[in-house]
């Protein structure tokens, strides 16, 4: 797509909130920009460092009770131009510990409450010693028109609960989502993505990884301009399997929200 300005992708603290390889999120994009012939313009932004004066396509990964304190405070000061990123459309995947933060805060295992930005109504609490993780392969069905089934790896202690103004991302079909009783999974705002899944999660969901950039696309041009899909037979490929997997590993959720 020659001749559209370059979209503008900005990675917050992805040297600190990379566990289970969420940085492979922004080498999927930069790939697949390619494969459409469209030029990505990457700031890192991490501890320290200014936001660009604006964004089309924001990315955070997760991160370890610890990584989330060390960005917390730093990140909430940033509450105020992110929420308003999002009221303009800009696209945001953020996953796990990057997702409770784009919340409105994340109780720790200790009881320590971790403020959040605030983008997405949802609070999140980590229950005590001996509750377990919510460990395991994830398929879900996604109620982003067009998305379809999505796929991941998730590992959290924190239970995500939605708020009157949320809305779920997908639903459970084989892990424990959210908070392992709801059956929900993520939350969606605007143009702002929030998931547990990790994976990482775009090499393995072709059909999100496109919605991203064309929502960034969007945003940069201020048209409703849709790209032409190309096929991505390798990613299909992975999706499939990680699918499969899920499905004989992962309990599977009865439709019972309790
Ligand atoms: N520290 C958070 C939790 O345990 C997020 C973990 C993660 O990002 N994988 O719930």
């Amino acid at each position: 797509m020659s001749g559209t300005p370059p979209v503008r992708v900005v990675t917050l603290y992805d040297d600190v909130m990379n566990v289970y390889a969420d940085r492979g999120n922004v080498i999927a994009v930069s790939q697949r920009a390619k494969e459409y012939g469209l030029a990505l313009d990457v700031s890192p932004v991490s501890l320290g460092d200014r936001l660009p004066a604006d964004a089309d396509l924001v990315l955070i990964g997760g991160g370890q009770d610890r990584e989330q304190r060390r960005i917390a405070s730093e990140l909430a000061g940033r509450g105020e131009q992110l929420r308003a990123w999002a009221e303009h459309d800009v696209a945001m995947l953020t996953v796990c510990g990057g997702f409770q933060l784009f919340g409105r805060w994340y109780r720790d295992h200790m009881g320590e409450e971790i403020p959040g930005i605030g983008l997405f109504d949802v609070t999140t609490v980590a229950p005590g010693a001996g509750w377990p993780r919510c460990i395991g392969d994830v398929v879900a069905k996604s109620h982003v028109t067009g998305l379809g089934e999505v796929v991941g790896f998730e590992n959290h202690a924190g239970r995500t609960y939605l708020g009157p103004h949320a809305a779920p991302f997908a639903t459970i079909e084989y892990g424990w989502g959210n908070n392992g009783g709801d059956g929900t999974e993520g939350a969606v705002y605007r143009q702002a993505i929030g998931t547990y899944l990790h994976g990482s999660l775009l090499p393995k969901n072709p059909t999100l990884l496109d919605h991203l950039l064309e929502a960034a696309l969007r945003h940069r041009t201020g048209t409703d301009i849709g790209l032409e899909r190309r096929p991505a037979p390798y990613a299909e490929r992975a999706h499939a399997s990680a699918a499969e997997v899920a499905r004989h590993r992962a309990p599977r959720f009865d439709g019972i929200a309790r």
